[in-house]
């Protein structure tokens, strides 16, 4: 089934094959409550509690692209929702830290990517302000959609360091990668649109 998935992610353009090894490496059914393992491998979100959802595969694959994410690379992703992202970024590099700002889903995640036998640095608080203590991270990546482009998230990139972030309305966000190229210059560059759920927090929608 993993392997159809990756098959369908391909076939909608996702060419990076770190990206397409990674998805057919995680057990996505892992993250899914027993009643409903048949959507697991559906491309498709799907609710996890809390009002949340675990993104859609294509969108994991197409913003893990978009990082061009390396091994040596430490990224920093907001929004662990389930962990299934994270799990995603573990298989390309050890060095990565995920924030959520719900409660129940953080300690659902964290248990599980226990369970998994996963290590990654996991936080709880807003993220929407970055997480200033371990940066410069070489990637960071947003994974709900964000009403704007919030500065301290670009301050905590390195030079060379990329963000990926879907900014809109509640509707309807482009995903945007800002290329930080020097200590005041960024590049961005605009991708498809999205529907992701709503970055909350200080720069978020409150
Ligand atoms: N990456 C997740 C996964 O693989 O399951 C899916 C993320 S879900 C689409 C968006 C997540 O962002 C939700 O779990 C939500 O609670 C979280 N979130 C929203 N605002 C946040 C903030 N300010 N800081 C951290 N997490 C936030």
């Amino acid at each position: 089934m993993r392997k159809s998935l990756v098959r369908t992610v391909a076939g909608k353009g996702i060419q990076d094959a770190r990206v397409l090894n990674a998805l057919e490496q995680v057990p996505r059914h892992f993250f899914f409550e027993k009643a409903f393992l048949e959507q697991a491998y559906q491309d498709k979100a799907f609710p996890i509690g809390e009002g949340q959802t675990i993104s859609q595969p294509y969108t994991v694959a197409y913003q893990t692209e978009l990082l061009d994410l390396q091994p040596h690379h430490k990224v920093l992703e907001i929004g662990t929702g389930s962990g299934y992202q994270c799990s995603i970024l573990l298989q390309i590099t050890p060095h990565v830290y995920t924030i959520e700002y719900n409660e129940v889903l953080f300690h659902k995640a964290q248990r599980q990517l226990q369970v998994m036998g996963l290590q990654a640095h996991t936080f709880l608080g807003d993220g929407s302000e970055g997480l200033p203590q371990h940066a410069p991270y070489d990637r960071i990546i947003v994974t709900a959609g964000a009403p704007i482009i919030p500065k301290n998230l670009l301050t905590q990139l390195t030079i060379g360091g990329k963000l990926v972030i879907p900014v809109g309305d509640t509707g309807v966000q482009k995903m945007l990668r800002l290329t930080r190229e020097g200590q005041e210059e960024f590049t961005r560059e605009e991708f498809a649109n999205f529907k992701f759920v709503p970055l909350l927090g200080k720069q978020g929608w409150k």
